[in-house]
């Protein structure tokens, strides 16, 4: 039986207030959720239980918690938002509903779509810690995602990499990351999973000896010195992580040198250092593998010392040295600044910004590396750009800060589905002209009529979040010169401009 002092142990300076919140969330989530099963056969009440456990784990607030506590609540309309609300509140019905509403997207596998779903879930996800609650809760339904139907494992494990991983990366919660990704793995690409895990079985059992023996010696060498009050403890590096590494290296193991990490974590910066010069003291470190992320830190805020050394039986072994705030920032970015904020009331909320991290360049396909052709993903998306860009201008605790961003950069975009469900991001006031170009420039070119949520309306009408819009073209069909008074986007204007031009 799932107790709630499983959740409270986890926070941090908690008061009576946040305790009894949480019990008061634990008890009516439990009397709502009753005799209902899940797939597992198991009440329930131990999804939201664990969804909750995992918010407290990564150090959310006592408000996020308990929203995690009730977060189905409202789905089966059981309970009504106003009861909610006289029950706990206004923060915790938003935070809810909010939750609510992101369940209703559905992935439906267009690659190049994926940053315009990725951006409809932080626009629909108000409030950021919308967005936890909800990677939260896909954590524990992947953990149990082996129970679900078979036909619908694959969309669901699909949605998790593609959509939820990227955004638990880019928000820095690293631990959620990794978790989605190695549990979502096996279930998008057996094969590619079957053939990392043989290559694993191999080196891990040699791995854990070796790190194992080391792990004692450093542990002796750095008591010798005096180091005491550290904690030490290693990682070995995820499946899926591994599996994009083997790719770029050619499958090759052996040129791997991170797959195991020892983590050496001291009360403070000079500690570090410290612990830095006993290690090389005692071992040989590899050239060039020397990384000090302290006094240059990355550009996504990560800071760390890191080393690679020879252990002396023929293995070698990456050595991080960090001080617990840098390993609480690396593990759950985010999340480490909302919950103080949420704890301590007046944190400033800019801080989050350098956790949005920019995708790589490279995706995957059947297990092959492919570059992106059309969209070059080695630019930075425009709409991080734009807000690191925002950050520069604004001063420093300013309180209208989100609200500002939310309005610039969200509210000014707008989300419209292609029939088959892809989205497509547009400023706002945007028409199916924009639309049809944003496709591709033949469909613009040769647009006949357009159909929005089922319905024949003309080329000028204005489209709206959330609409469904169906281009039909005939080959006779050309833009006119009339079209660039009313669309929006610079690509169609383009397009039109340089039709016109070719084809007078
Ligand atoms: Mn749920």
């Amino acid at each position: 039986m799932p107790e709630v002092k499983e959740i409270t142990d986890y926070l941090k300076n908690r008061t009576k207030e946040d305790v009894e919140l949480i019990k008061k969330a634990f008890d009516f989530a439990k009397k709502i959720h009753g005799n209902q099963k899940r797939y597992s056969d198991e009440p329930y009440f131990n999804h939201v239980f664990e969804t909750a456990k995992n918010l407290a784990q990564i150090g959310m607030g006592s408000v996020t918690i308990s929203a995690g506590l009730l977060h189905d609540i409202l789905e089966d309309g059981e309970v009504a938002p106003e009861e909610l609300e006289k029950k706990f509140g206004k923060e915790i019905l938003f935070l809810v509903e909010g939750v609510t509403k992101l369940g209703k997207i559905r992935y439906r596998g267009a690659k190049r779509h994926n940053e315009s779903l990725r951006k409809l879930f932080v626009a629909m996800s108000k409030d950021i810690r919308v967005l936890i609650i909800k990677l939260s809760d896909r954590l524990h339904n992947m953990k149990t995602l082996k129970y679900v139907p078979t036909h619908k494992q694959e969309r669901i494990a699909t949605e998790t990499l593609e959509i939820y991983a990227p955004i638990a990366y880019r928000l820095g919660i690293r631990k959620v990351n990794r978790e989605l990704e190695d549990l979502a793995f096996p279930f998008v690409y057996p094969e590619e999973h079957r053939k990392v895990y043989e290559i694993m079985k191999e080196k891990d059992k040699e791995n854990i000896k070796h790190l194992e023996k080391f792990h004692k010696s450093l542990k002796k060498s750095l008591a010798n010195e005096g180091m005491v009050n550290i904690k030490t403890d290693y990682r070995i590096k995820g499946m899926y992580s591994l599996y994009k590494k083997l790719l770029r290296k050619k499958w090759d193991i052996e040129k791997i040198y991170d797959i195991s990490a020892l983590r050496i974590i001291v009360p403070t910066i000079n500690d570090c250092y410290k612990v830095l010069g006993i290690v090389h003291g005692s071992w040989r470190p590899l050239p060039g593998r020397i990384k000090d992320y302290i006094a240059f830190e990355k550009p996504n805020g990560y800071r760390s010392i890191h080393t690679t050394i020879f252990t002396g039986d023929g293995t070698i072994v990456e050595v991080q040295i960090k001080t617990p705030d840098m390993h609480n920032a690396a593990e759950y970015g985010i999340a480490s600044h909302i919950s103080y904020k949420e704890n301590k009331k007046n944190d400033d909320y800019l801080s989050w910004i350098k956790y949005l991290i920019p995708f790589k360049k490279t995706y995957y396909e059947n297990g092959n590396e492919k570059s992106e052709k059309n969209l070059d993903l080695t630019e930075v998306p425009n709409w991080i750009k734009d807000l690191v860009e925002y950050q520069k201008n604004v001063k420093e605790k300013d309180e209208d800060f989100i609200n500002n961003l939310k309005k610039d950069f969200f509210e000014h975009r707008i989300f419209v589905f292609t029939p088959k469900g892809d989205v497509i991001d547009l400023p706002i006031e945007s028409v199916p002209i924009d639309f049809a170009y944003a496709v591709h420039s033949d469909v613009g070119n040769h647009i006949s009529g357009v159909k929005i949520n089922g319905k024949f309306v003309s080329l000028d009408t204005k489209l709206n979040n959330g609409d469904i819009v169906e281009i039909q073209t005939k080959k006779t069909s050309k833009p006119t010169s009339k079209w660039l008074e009313f669309v929006k986007t610079a690509t169609a204007k383009k397009n039109i401009k340089s039709f016109i031009l070719n084809n007078k």
